[in-house]
């Protein structure tokens, strides 16, 4: 018989909770609300209520809660480190105060990992032993499975691959340094070069960013151009992870990258031609294939992997 893990997606733009049955990575119920501006305490609030009301209201057996966080985490003992966008997080024992509070083993870990997890156990990565997740957002980040289990490192802070340094000379990125993978490929480095290239070459082509793959497609010249210096880029950093990790795949999510089919297979011939030639035949990329629920997925297989782990 199947059963059911409570699912805590804290974001800083919205919150969300939710029953997820486990074999199949159903969403059964699910509560979602902008983050409330009134720091940590706030949301908590919200989520303890609705975690009461799931609880009360689960047709299955619950085995545990998992938290998918929005900022950096000590999943080891269920810590928050700071969160960029909502005070009061500093230091946090978050699994300890739900679990006085639901009753239940809790496992906490930032969204990239839980990103990673949801894709590897119920999307693109399923069937995979080793598997590389990256998000391509408003920043860079990723999450790593090696044979078969999520790698956190020595200080928790594997998967930086968004300060990759690709360029020295390059444009400045979120960290003070200068070009980064992020600073290059992730969406306000789409945006500030589409722009730029707008504007040097005093194009008579008005583009937004939400057309530049499909016109890039068409052929439209100047997205074409702009597209394959993207395009380059990413190849360079699919290229050290690759032979940093030598994953089975790695899937490409987030709103910067809706690449084409076409384009995605483009960039993936760029990046084989960057890796010694024993490694190249080995190098695959795909698009992550879970949408809107990936939070809530991301929280039950955190769970799922740290219970299967011994750490919940
Ligand atoms: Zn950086």
């Amino acid at each position: 018989m199947s059963n059911c893990v409570l699912a805590f997606d804290f974001g800083g733009t919205k919150l969300a909770a939710g029953l997820v049955e486990t074999k199949q990575g159903a969403v059964l119920c699910h509560y979602q609300e902008p983050t409330p501006r009134g720091g940590a305490d706030a949301s908590l609030a919200i989520m303890l209520a609705w975690g009461q009301r799931l609880l009360a209201e689960s047709p299955q057996a619950v085995v545990g809660a998992g938290v998918n966080f929005g900022g950096p985490v000590d999943s080891r003992r269920g810590i928050i480190l700071e969160s960029h966008h909502v005070a009061g997080w500093n230091n946090r024992p978050l699994a300890q105060e739900l679990e006085e509070k639901l009753h239940l083993p809790i496992a906490v870990d930032n969204d990239a990992n839980g990103q990673a997890l949801a894709e590897w156990r119920y999307g693109v990565g399923s069937g995979t032993r080793s598997f590389i997740f990256i998000n391509l957002g408003t920043g860079l980040g990723g999450g790593i499975i090696i044979d078969g289990h999520l790698w956190h490192g020595a200080h928790g802070l594997a998967g930086e691959f968004g300060h990759f340094p690709l360029h020295p000379d390059g444009p400045l990125c979120s960290c003070g340094r200068r070009g980064c993978f992020e600073a290059l490929c992730a969406g306000p480095a789409l945006q500030r070069r589409l722009e730029e290239a707008l504007t040097h070459e005093r194009s008579p082509v008005r583009l937004t960013l939400a057309e530049l793959w499909t016109a890039a497609e068409a052929g439209v010249p100047i997205a074409k151009r702009v597209a394959g210096a993207i395009f380059e880029d990413l190849a360079h950093g699919l290229a050290i992870i690759q032979l940093s990790f030598d994953p089975e795949l790695i899937a490409l999510g987030g709103g910067a990258a809706r690449y084409t089919a076409s384009q995605l297979h483009d960039i993936q011939q760029r990046a084989r031609s960057y890796v010694l030639p024993v490694v190249s035949p080995y190098l695959h990329i795909a698009h992550a294939t879970l949408g809107a629920e990936s939070g809530l997925l991301g929280a039950a297989a955190i769970f799922l992997n740290q219970a299967r782990d011994g750490h919940a």
